[in-house]
């Protein structure tokens, strides 16, 4: 007899037994550690903000958002480019702990925090042109109106954030939205919470003033209760496809502006009469950026049956010579993923695309010991309802596809779900042209890997989200833009 019934008499079903391997599945989920993706050793752990403790931040931006919109100008221009040149003197530090977190090579991670600086410098050199009101010209005879649109901030901005550029994906919303006056809370991914905390101290150091900038060492369950936090105005999210519906379906329900930065499959398409070595050698570098975990890596290779054969060499060859290792070394071209999750479904993914008929031309598996190593692999005939033909691979693992001509790439590059880049190889004009106009994605890159740059916006369409940052573009997404019609 089970114990409720000897405690009742009835006849009631014995309890399930606990799952304990979901328990700690979900209780791995929402830890905040960081975890050496080369060793697989817990480093350090974080507890997560207490209810009272949260509160008290939000509390403390709120309080910063009327500050920090009425400080000068000139004084928020000053903090974010003291932001980038303390950026630029840390850039070891930084590259040391993003190796450590998120697994990115030294050298990618020094890049990433000087790429950051840039970005700082340009939006204290650039925002207070972009946020300039602009006069409107009304014209016609008996003019009695002046008008102009003003930009003025929304307030506190929620910034929910990834790991794999774990200070670019910060910096790149940061710099315009204090230019422009809005206060930041970063909830950052739970695997690179050093990384969150050196921002905050950078963004101290710079003289940020108290509650302008801080990180939120939240697990992804809180974010829906911050949106409905009325003291909070606007999110943003770069991450996953399933973290966009949740945010925006929280945002939503609050009638809350978001931009969303979310996942891609990014076509790369080769046309005859490109120079092949050229893009076989750009491709081999634009699929294994930060280990083939960016959004805009390219993802799929679809290659001119005039070329095929060429490409397909050259690429597998290069991909095949990558040395794959030790982040912190700088000779290493590919380092760990960065969680075992994301080792995993990556696996998953490729043997489920082989067992549909897909050829492994290099690579293939993960490899042996300790840490999350995963080899550069191509394959090639991959079947349309492969994982590896509709997916996107958030990891070293290209997919080749054939094309008949121009038109048959073009509507194999449309045929996703995704549209956030995408990068065409001809040296023939009228076909870059087409391609420029034709490929549907927020970014077209001719002759050269997809790639972002503070003076142009970034983002997708489709279910790579919406809205832009970067650029003027960026900076206008978390301003109220006003108009003010004066009857002279
Ligand atoms: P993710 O799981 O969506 O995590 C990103 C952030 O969202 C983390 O801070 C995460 O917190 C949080 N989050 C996850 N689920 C959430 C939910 N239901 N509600 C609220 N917050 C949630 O993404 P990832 O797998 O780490 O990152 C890879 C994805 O990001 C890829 O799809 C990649 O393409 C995309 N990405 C896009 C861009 C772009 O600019 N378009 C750039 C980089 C990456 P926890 O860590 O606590 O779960």
């Amino acid at each position: 007899m089970g114990w409720r019934e000897r405690c009742s008499g009835r006849q009631e079903r014995p309890a399930p037994p606990p799952d304990w391997s979901l328990f700690l599945v979900q209780i791995l989920a929402m830890t905040i550690a960081t975890v050496n993706p080369a060793t697989g050793r817990t480093l350090r752990t974080f507890q997560p903000l207490t209810d009272a403790e949260l509160e008290q931040r939000v509390a403390a931006a709120a309080s910063a958002a009327t500050l920090w919109r009425g400080t000068p100008l000139a004084e928020r221009v000053a903090v974010v480019r003291r932001a980038g040149r303390l950026l630029n003197d840390r850039q070891d530090e930084y590259g040391r702990l993003m190796a450590e977190e998120m697994g990115k090579t030294v050298g990618a991670g020094r890049a990433e925090a000087a790429k950051c600086a840039v970005t700082c410098a340009y939006y204290a050199d650039n925002g207070p042109k972009f946020l300039t009101p602009e006069q409107v010209e009304e014209g016609g005879e008996g003019e009695e109106w002046q008008g102009e649109v003003r930009f003025q901030p929304l307030g506190v901005v929620l910034a929910v954030m990834p790991w794999n550029f774990p200070f670019w994906q910060v910096i790149r919303f940061t710099a315009p939205a204090l230019v422009a006056g809005n206060v930041a809370l970063l909830k950052h991914a739970s695997n690179v919470p050093q990384c969150a905390l050196a921002l905050e101290t950078l963004m101290r150091d710079a003289g940020a003033p108290e509650g302008v900038f801080q990180a939120l060492l939240i697990g992804s369950d809180r974010v829906a209760g911050l949106l409905d936090d009325p003291r909070i105005a606007a999110a943003t999210l770069t991450g996953s496809e399933p973290a966009g519906r949740a945010i925006g379906e929280a945002a939503g329900r609050n009638i809350k502006k978001t931009v969303l930065e979310l996942g891609g499959s990014d076509a790369f398409v080769v046309l005859p009469s490109a120079d092949i070595a050229q893009a076989a050698a750009t491709a081999v570098k634009a699929r294994v950026v930060n280990a083939g975990q960016s959004c805009i890596a390219a993802k799929r290779f679809i290659i001119h049956n005039e070329v095929y054969e060429e490409f397909s060499t050259a690429f597998v060859a290069g991909m095949a010579a990558l040395k794959v290792g030790d982040p912190m070394d700088e000779s290493t071209d590919v380092g760990p993923l960065a969680t075992e999750r994301i080792l995993d479904d990556l696996d998953r993914q490729v043997k489920a695309s082989v067992a549909a008929g897909a050829r492994v031309l290099t690579g293939g598996g993960r490899l042996d010991g300790p840490g999350n190593f995963y080899a550069p692999t191509v394959l090639a005939d991959v079947p349309e309802d492969a994982p590896a033909y509709a997916e996107e691979l958030f990891g070293p693992v290209a997919t080749l596809l054939r094309a008949r001509d121009i038109d048959h790439a073009i509507d194999i590059a449309n045929a996703t779900t995704f549209g956030l880049g995408a990068s065409a190889w001809t040296t023939d004009a009228a076909e870059a042209d087409r391609c420029a106009d034709e490929l549907e994605a927020g970014s077209v890159f001719i002759n050269a890997m997809v790639a972002s740059d503070p003076r142009y916006p970034f983002g997708g369409i489709r279910n790579s989200g919406h809205g832009r940052e970067l650029s003027v573009y960026g900076m206008r997404e978390f301003v109220n833009v006003k108009t003010v019609r004066r009857r002279l």
